[in-house]
């Protein structure tokens, strides 16, 4: 079997937030087994406020949590990180309601827990493992998960743009491919909504430092990280999202023209689900990643 992990030691940075434009402190800790990831809002007392799907509160642009009045926002890069190398339990500390967006991508927080160190813990790890497919569709879109026996990918977006149009990927989820493929590629964003979003008090710390951004036909940054930088973001959005359900899991998971919306429903469905054991069965048994030594 593997076993849960959590960071060696405690780490911090400083970020603003992607919407609200604002500075703000972050510090990650160490945490016991069966912790989960717990944000701590230490500017309102210390309420906290685990990561799971049935405290998901708004998806129109990222994806927030909240707990009363408390919430916290932009969550998804972070807990894609966190999911992406394997770290189960860990204290994630703000000093205001945002996530820093940091360069828009999860390359800085893997370097955070890669400097923090990865600590094995002494109780076992979970893995949920789907055995009847679940399906979710929001008009055209739709999100699949399917049975397979390791943590697999495949998405396509389609956005009616020269430079996008269609890209599909398929990956294996292993902590390398994670860490090279899919957490360097940055969020991105459209001119003309960048625009309207400002308007309502949106993206009010985006910038081309934070975002891929484009005008009707050209992108306004210097290169891209990869020529299908977009759908690899998406990949990200979709692992911190789905993470919400608070299990690694061994499924295959198709994703048409997906967002936070159908991301967040998927691991709300998978969470009801849980309990039935038709549809999923909670198992110790990881058939890959060789990242930790067998007890
Ligand atoms: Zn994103």
């Amino acid at each position: 079997m593997y076993y849960q992990q959590t960071i060696e030691k405690e780490i911090s940075c400083v970020g603003i937030g992607l919407h609200s434009g604002k500075k703000v402190n972050m510090r990650l800790l160490p945490a016991p087994p069966d912790t989960g990831i717990i944000f701590r809002r230490v500017d309102k007392g210390g309420i906290e406020i685990p990561a799971k799907a049935l405290l998901v509160q708004k998806v129109d642009f990222a994806t927030s949590l909240s707990r009363g009045e408390t919430s916290v926002k932009t969550v998804e890069h972070l807990l894609a990180t966190f999911y992406g190398l394997q770290i189960d339990n860990v204290f994630v500390e703000l000093d205001s309601p945002e996530v820093p967006i940091m360069d828009g991508s999860a390359a800085s927080f893997v370097f955070l827990v890669e400097e923090a160190g990865i600590k094995v813990q002494e109780k076992p790890r979970f893995y949920l493992k789907i055995l009847t497919p679940l399906e979710h569709k929001e008009g055209d879109k739709f999100i699949k998960v399917v049975p397979a026996n390791e943590l697999r990918i495949t998405y396509y977006v389609y956005y009616n743009h020269a430079l996008i149009s269609e890209q599909t990927l398929t990956l294996p989820i292993t902590t390398e491919v994670f860490k090279d493929q899919i957490a360097p590629a940055r969020t991105f964003g459209f001119l003309y909504e960048v625009e309207y979003l400002r308007k309502i008090g949106l993206t009010l710390g985006g910038s081309k430092d934070n975002a891929i951004v484009l005008d009707e036909s050209k992108i306004l940054n210097d290169h891209l990280r990869f020529p299908n930088e977009f759908v690899r973001h998406k990949m990200l959005d979709l692992l911190g999202d789905l993470s919400l359900c608070g299990f690694q899991m061994k499924a295959h998971i198709y994703v048409h023209k997906g967002g936070h919306s159908l991301h967040t429903r998927m691991a709300q469905i998978i969470k009801e689900n849980i309990d039935s054991q038709q549809t999923i069965l909670l198992d110790d048994s990881p058939s890959y990643q060789a990242t930790q030594p067998f007890a």
